[in-house]
């Protein structure tokens, strides 16, 4: 692993919210005292009836339960519109970039305030009540948040699934979450491509008895049929409802939506949060961990699909007042520059994105990034899977010029928001570490038998103090959520995941505890083998996976992706066993290397390794739920190509 330091940039430190010293000072007393400390940051937001109560949470498997401020009132959507409107009523609250870079526009806080509550005035017509299920499925258009923060205004607990996804993922998360409302769109629009999503709705609801109305949104003008007492044009329901709403009073641990997580190991939860303190923990993590200060263009790359767009897309940056910018398009169209050219059309200052569209990025080389200015960047953020010290490097010097903190956060659906984060005015950087946990946030890591370890280890990464944005149950299922999350290390929230903890405090999440493999009795974050092979100039991405080994207990696969015009040859393949050998030892060795055109994805970029696994292990009638993959072609090359000949 890289031990490269990057100490604090000093002009950085000089401005920010919190210094290193701050920050020290503020984790102790979050940690110390969560009573005091979550009372007086719960007041960041505004409520209609104050909290006195701060937390109820119990970790016990036979009662487990999490409250946080608990008997206060409130609105999210009166965080995120009504608050602003005296002060920044004119500024504006979301940049939206069309998938064409010549369609964009600006919507101030008024716009969206009145926008909002026409459509909460239209859910109320058609009927929705406080505690309703409305499944979204839009592209990335302003009406999207629109959307979400009118379903809040009425109480109204919306599911969003993105807009990639096929009928009949469409139709399971409907099902699962019994919504009688969805919100779709004519088409979308990605990298220049159609995608029919009304066709999509149809098709689902054919198995969707509970849906009673359809809202649809016109985007491209694209022919769709429209079903007779069910389904409505959007711009025709708003049309005459007024632009004030009155917002429903909401209980802080009344839900405020239900998302499915990637399915990256398995079938997807529905993750349920509610209102109080997701809104205290989303706003304030934007904040800090991004360092935003009034009138910063800040953007999130994600889809409003995934919980990164929920949390920092939507509910926190316009709660604290932000400039939101939403990109309806892809990193690649109209060329490989977007990214760049929209950092400098619309002046950002901070910029987050994931890392599997960083390393898509840089097998294009430097060309298309060095040929804008990029000056307005500040702070860069990556979430969503480990980022390679290689990546992070690329990202650092060619993106930011060498002047950017970068901010690899991670976090989880079910976390609701950033839990482990370096902070850019108080965190020290190395690259491949997402550092230091955020206030309120205690990670302690394990062994198999629940134990926690101390110092500078690796284990099982686990969480044992609640946070105000943690997740509240599954969806209709709270047996999973205590099974998956409360048993099997007692006492603590588990997440799934590995890390190591290094001499100065400092976290490396390894990736998923299933992933890591045991080679002779060496355990080994398969994280760190696929760093060093995307570290080799010939290698764009990689994917290691462990398969039963006769000598060694368990032996290492790798799928290797080439960068564009490099050809698979024995050579190289031995070049790159010796290249690993180099970078971390002998024992980690690739024992097959499998050339991969590509990897399967989940429709969030992130590759699921437990397929990768059941290939390698020779597994293939269990595949599992599939249900999730970008791209299903890419497994049956894999399967017909394995073992790497
Ligand atoms: P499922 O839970 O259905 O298997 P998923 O875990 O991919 O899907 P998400 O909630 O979208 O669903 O992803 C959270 C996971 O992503 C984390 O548990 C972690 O493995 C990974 N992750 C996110 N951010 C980072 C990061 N900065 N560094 C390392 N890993 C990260
Ligand atoms: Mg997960």
């Amino acid at each position: 692993m890289s031990d490269n330091v990057f100490p604090v940039v000093e002009e950085i430190a000089k401005q920010a919210w919190v210094d290193e010293a701050k920050y020290k000072e503020m984790y102790e007393q979050s940690i110390k005292n969560p009573d005091a400390f979550w009372a007086e940051h719960g007041k960041r937001i505004d409520w209609i009836k104050p909290f006195t109560k701060v937390r109820d949470v119990s970790y016990d498997p036979h009662d487990v339960h999490i409250k946080w401020f608990h008997d206060g009132t409130l609105n999210a959507s009166v965080n995120c519109l009504d608050r602003h409107l005296e002060k920044r009523g004119d500024q504006v609250a979301i940049i939206w970039e069309g998938d064409d870079p010549a369609d964009d526009a600006k919507i101030t806080y008024r716009d969206l305030y009145e926008r909002v509550c026409k459509f909460a005035n239209a859910l109320r017509t058609m009927g929705v009540k406080k505690g309703d299920r409305v499944c979204i499925y839009l592209p990335m258009i302003p009406e999207a948040a629109v959307a979400m923060l009118a379903c809040a205004r009425v109480g109204a607990v919306h599911s969003i699934v993105f807009g990639g996804f096929s009928p009949d993922s469409l139709s399971n998360r409907i099902q699962d979450s019994e919504c009688n409302v969805v919100i779709t769109a004519d088409e979308g629009l990605r990298g220049g491509r159609k995608v029919p999503l009304k066709a999509n709705a149809d098709k689902a609801l054919e198995s969707c008895p509970s849906v009673e109305t359809m809202v649809v949104v016109k985007r491209t003008g694209g022919a769709v049929t429209m079903k007779d007492g069910r389904d409505v044009w959007y711009h025709e329901v708003v049309a005459n409802e007024p632009a004030e709403c009155q917002p429903e009073e909401m209980n802080a641990e009344d839900p405020l939506f239900i998302l499915y997580t990637s399915g990256s190991t398995g079938k997807p939860k529905g993750v349920l949060h509610t209102t109080g303190g997701y809104m205290v923990y989303t706003s304030m993590t934007h904040q800090y961990v991004f360092d935003y200060k009034d009138g910063d263009v800040y953007w999130c790359t994600a889809d409003v699909g995934w919980v990164t767009g929920h949390s920092y897309i939507v509910y926190g940056p316009l709660a604290n007042g932000a400039i939101s910018l939403m990109f309806e398009g892809i990193p690649n169209y109209p060329s490989v520059s977007r990214f760049w050219e929209v950092i400098d059309k619309h002046q950002v200052n901070i910029f987050y994105t994931a890392p599997t569209a960083i390393r898509a990025l840089m097998r294009e080389g430097v060309e298309p990034v060095k040929k804008t200015s990029r000056k307005s960047l500040r702070i860069l953020g990556s979430v969503g899977e480990p980022i390679n010290p290689e990546a992070w490097m690329w990202y650092h010097d060619v993106v930011g010029d060498k002047r950017c903190p970068i901010v690899d956060t991670w976090w989880q659906t079910e976390t609701g928001g950033i839990l482990i984060s370096p902070l850019p005015g108080a965190t020290a950087l190395k690259p491949g570490s997402a550092t230091l946990p955020f206030f309120g946030v205690y990670p302690i890591l394990v062994d198999n038998e629940g134990n926690e370890l101390s110092g500078a280890t690796e284990g099982n990464l686990c969480i044992s103090m609640s946070w105000p944005g943690q997740m509240r149950t599954v969806y209709g299922d709270h047996e999973r959520f205590v099974q998956t999350y409360f048993t099997t290390y007692k006492g603590n929230y588990f997440t799934g995941d590995g890390a190591r903890r290094d001499a100065d405090g400092y976290y490396w999440i390894t990736g998923r505890v299933d992933d890591v493999i045991n080679v002779s009795g060496h355990r080994m974050g398969t994280a760190e083998i696929e760093s060093a092979l995307v570290a080799h100039a010939k290698v764009a991405e990689a994917a290691v996976v462990g398969y039963p080994h006769d000598i060694k207990g368990q032996g290492i696969y790798a799928y290797v992706t080439l960068v564009a015009d490099e050809e698979p040859t024995e050579e190289l393949r031995k070049e790159l066993v010796k290249w690993v050998r180099d970078e971390i030892g002998p024992i980690a060795s690739p024992d097959v290397i499998q050339w991969a055109p590509g990897l399967p994805k989940t429709r969030s970029g992130k590759i699921m390794r437990r397929i990768l696994r059941k290939i390698a292990e020779n597994d293939f009638g269990a595949l599992g739920d599939t249900s999730t993959l970008a791209d299903p072609s890419v497994v049956d090359d894999l399967i017909e190509n394995r073992g790497g000949k």
